[in-house]
């Protein structure tokens, strides 16, 4: 079982996320950043576990961010 970490407080909300992993990330209207669906705050950071064959989407998610605020460990 991996995770997906994002710092929230890094999004700057380009959504570049979304397109590349649809159903894990989603804009929030009242901020203007991207949630990670389902997540919960640890710390600094949003954790979400996800099953093998999510991880793929999310590194591409974590490549393309340009705040490198997303990471799968
Ligand atoms: S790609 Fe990164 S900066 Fe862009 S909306 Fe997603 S988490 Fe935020």
């Amino acid at each position: 079982m991996k995770k997906v970490y994002q710092r929230r407080d890094k999004c700057i909300g380009c959504a570049y996320c979304i397109g590349v992993a649809p159903g894990f990330w989603e804009m929030n209207e009242k901020d203007g950043k991207c949630d990670l669906i389902g997540s919960f705050l640890l710390k600094n950071e949003f954790v979400l576990e996800i099953f093998d064959d999510e991880v793929e989407q999310n590194k591409k998610a974590a490549r393309i961010c340009p705040c490198n605020c997303i990471r799968v460990e």
